[in-house]
């Protein structure tokens, strides 16, 4: 899956029919089939907004969402329905896309038979399966949403999107609600059944701690850029630009030790409407001289680990 997306996406901001924010901006990222990809970045920076358009959320007013060569957004009703199947999202509140009037057993009968998964006499028994694979009990199957926890309800969602026997999985803040041991079952039970059924999962979240435990590569996004991407391992312990470096250093979830001498987030993250012209860290950033002011770094590749895109990278992780 690549998404060379080009300038400006629509982004529905509710309430504001007709509003263009330049939600993202140039993101240009392969999504390798097998890996786990971490998506990080401030609240606001874009995250959502990419994962959206991968499912075809929203459309992008530039660029494209290529899978498997094909432009997602091109297709006929066919290739749609294929694509609408094969990569499928999971969001942060179950509760808004499970019917709250069905039974889960429904619920999951229901995502067999649009999809035409099953043979109509096969679908009692692939419920039953389903139930298996993300641990539920049989008996789950009469219970409406409402009468299970917020982890359950994740399973739920997840056993639904794993119906249609997808190859990606959109992962939104899939566990962000949860409770901490809660939020570990469930993203285990999500690593479990990507090695066993060779997903691909695109995995956007805030928790950093998380997004370094699931993921093979992350990318960081700023202001609706990629500002560095690469090998989870290498950028966690040595990140490379500074907005990564500083967003690293301000969680406590990594640096629990380290709470009072971190490297400061410094201002606000700017409106998207309001965009800084070139590097769009310049505002914040402690090392930003003339050219960060006019010029947006392109996404380069660095130490052979990944790409940062930033003027100084070289100088900044100069090793005395
Ligand atoms: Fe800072 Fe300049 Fe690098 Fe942007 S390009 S992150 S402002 S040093
Ligand atoms: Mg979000």
């Amino acid at each position: 899956l690549r998404f060379p997306l080009g300038r400006s996406l629509m982004d529905h901001v509710k309430g504001r029919p007709g509003r263009v924010v330049q939600a993202l901006n140039g993101v240009s990222l392969d999504l390798i089939q097998g890996e786990t990809l971490g998506v990080v970045g401030e609240s606001g920076c874009g995250k959502s907004t990419l994962a959206r358009c991968i499912v075809r959320l929203y459309p992008p007013s530039e660029g494209s969402i290529l899978f498997e060569g094909q432009d997602v957004f091109a297709g006929d009703a066919r290739a749609d329905r294929s694509y609408n199947r094969r990569v499928q999202m999971m969001f942060q509140d179950p509760y808004s896309s499970l019917n709250p009037r069905m039974t889960t057993g429904q619920i999951l009968a229901e995502a067999l038979s649009v999809h035409q998964m099953r043979p109509e006499p096969e679908i009692p028994a692939r419920v039953s399966e389903l139930l298996e694979l993300v641990r539920l009990p049989q008996d789950a199957q009469h219970r409406l949403p409402h009468e299970f926890s917020g982890g359950q309800r994740q399973r739920i969602a997840i056993a639904r999107a794993l119906a249609v026997e997808p190859e990606v999985l959109i992962a939104d803040e899939l566990v962000s609600a949860l409770d901490v041991s809660v939020q570990a079952q469930v993203v285990n039970l999500l690593l479990d059944l990507q090695r066993d059924l060779g997903l691909t999962i695109l995995f956007v979240a805030h928790d950093l701690r998380l997004v370094r435990h699931v993921s093979n590569r992350v990318a960081v996004i700023y202001l609706g850029r990629i500002v560095e991407i690469g090998d989870s391992e290498t950028l966690f312990s040595a990140p490379a630009h500074p907005y990564s470096q500083a967003l690293l250093s301000a969680a406590p979830s990594l640096n629990p030790d380290n709470r009072g001498n971190a490297t400061r987030l410094e201002g606000e993250l700017p409106s998207p409407l309001n965009m800084p012209s070139g590097c769009p860290f310049h505002v914040r950033c402690p090392h930003a001289s003339d050219i960060c002011k006019s010029t947006i770094p392109a996404l380069t590749p660095f130490e052979g680990c990944g790409e940062v895109a930033c003027h100084h990278v070289e100088e900044i992780n100069a090793h005395a």
